[in-house]
């Protein structure tokens, strides 16, 4: 293989990064040669959209190497990483308890096809944090997890419509690939190319934190919704926090009308509280799909919930579902080792507190230079908004001042702070920041802020 097809040039060196602290970042001559490699390849040049720096009209630093609370790319700059693989790695980056058994694992063998020992342990281990979680199935991503529970939704109810939320993301799977039709009363339109009209047709989008659109749908649809699916905190429209009687409302609407309430808790499980959003709200689904965190930075999702329910997937059942990789060996060794690290007594209580002064020190900050800021957080999520008050929806986090946020984002990796390259995207702390992480965020924040336009 030639160089030019490995990548342009080496990308391996001693001492890179001694050579730079963080500052000064952004994607240096090797990041711009690989991505240039990079965009030849691949749509975009990535490998999954957000990545691509697109919303914010630059392009990204290519990471070679992530330990704790820090990144480091290719040029050897070094970056306070705020996306944490977007919510997996709660315990900070190659932690050494997570490499430790990841490392004997691998020896030991990949994959084999067969049933492995961490399965029934990572197993048991989710069933025992998570309230309403009383069986499950491991799959190989957050969007299988979704598709999966959607399709058993519909075996269970024999019903094929399906109610969600603007600003929510579900995976990429077609159903959930929508925009929404007129104020709940009529069927979805595809959102992409290539979703057929005859599969999303039985979607319907509604608003987030809007009971009485949701009650407008069931009417329109009567007997037809198999299935509200929710974020029970948003993550994927920036963060965006149910009102105190949404979720509630929720299971009472399920409840009257024979539906199942499915709580997509792909990015708050084991995120923002320790048996995830069902246990902070103590509201019941009857379905729950997991992912992220429980794969402790490889490709692991779940879905389970109500025991008659999981009953119904075969083997035991009808309701077909399988996956040549899924419960892969080192995805359950990372997962339950992640989850052990999390687990142990105060990790959580530390993490909030830290994501609660990260958080604080950034609406202080920008409100003292005289911008509006408000960061909503949780546990160990949060966001950003340049608002006055959180949004509650879509609508809302639109007419917030995203404009603000590419000269943000743009200043903060060059002040060697790496963020989500959107407005829409919830930030992700881990028990690898501290008080020097925070310190670090907060005065590139300041510096910004003294030239932004108000
Ligand atoms: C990330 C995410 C998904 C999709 O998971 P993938 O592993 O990316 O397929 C689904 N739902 C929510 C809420 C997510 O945040």
């Amino acid at each position: 293989m030639s160089d030019a097809k490995r990548g342009g040039g080496p990308v391996e060196g001693a001492g890179r990064e001694a050579r730079a602290g963080a500052g000064r970042g952004g994607a240096g001559p090797r990041s711009r040669a690989l991505n240039a490699v990079a965009r030849a390849l691949f749509p975009g040049g990535v490998n999954s959209p957000v990545r691509a720096f697109k919303s914010v009209g630059s392009e990204p630093p290519v990471i070679r190497a992530a330990k704790g609370a820090w990144l480091t790319d290719v040029d050897g700059h070094r970056y306070l990483d705020l996306i944490g693989a977007w919510g997996p790695m709660i315990v900070g980056h190659s932690h050494p308890a997570v490499v430790a058994a990841v490392t004997r694992r691998v020896r030991r063998g990949s994959a084999t096809g067969t049933p492995s020992p961490d399965e029934p342990r990572l197993g048991k281990r989710v069933v025992a944090t998570m309230p309403w979680v009383e069986r499950l199935r491991f799959v190989v991503s957050g969007t299988e997890a979704c598709m999966a529970a959607l399709r058993l939704a519909r075996a269970a109810t024999g019903r094929d419509a399906v109610i969600k939320f603007e600003g929510c993301y579900h995976g990429h799977g077609d159903a959930f690939l929508s925009s929404a039709g007129s104020g709940a009363l009529t069927f979805d339109a595809p959102d992409s190319p290539g979703v057929p009209q005859s599969v999303v047709g039985a979607t319907v989008t509604v608003p987030y934190n809007d009971l009485a659109a949701v009650a407008r749908a069931f009417a329109a649809h009567p007997k037809q919704i198999a299935a509200i699916f929710v974020e029970p905190i948003v993550g994927n429209m920036g963060f965006v926090r149910p009102d105190a009687d949404f979720l509630p409302g929720l299971r009472r609407l399920c409840d009257a009308h024979g539906t199942l309430l499915v709580f997509d808790e792909v990015m708050t499980g084991f995120r923002v509280h320790r048996g995830g959003a069902q246990a902070l709200f103590g509201v019941r689904p009857d379905l729950t799909t997991l992912g992220k965190v429980i794969g402790g930075g490889f490709p692991v999702g779940a879905y389970g919930g109500r025991a008659d329910l999981m009953a119904m997937i075969a083997p035991e059942g009808k309701v077909y579902q399988a996956g040549t990789l899924a419960g892969h060996p080192v995805g359950m060794t990372a997962g339950l080792a992640t989850l052990r690290e999390i687990q142990r007594p105060g990790q959580y209580e530390r993490l909030a507190a830290v994501t609660a002064r990260l958080a604080d020190g950034l609406e202080g900050t920008l409100r003292a230079a005289g911008l509006d800021a408000v960061a909503p957080r949780q546990g160990g999520m949060m966001g950003l908004w340049f608002a006055r008050v959180a949004p509650r929806n879509l609508t809302e986090a639109k007419a917030t001042k995203t404009d603000l946020f590419r000269s943000y984002h743009r200043a903060m990796i060059e002040a060697g702070v790496y963020l989500p390259p959107s407005p829409y995207e919830a930030w992700f702390v881990s028990t690898a920041h501290g008080d020097a992480e925070i310190a670090h965020v907060v005065s590139a924040t300041a510096a910004w802020a003294t030239t932004a336009p108000t």
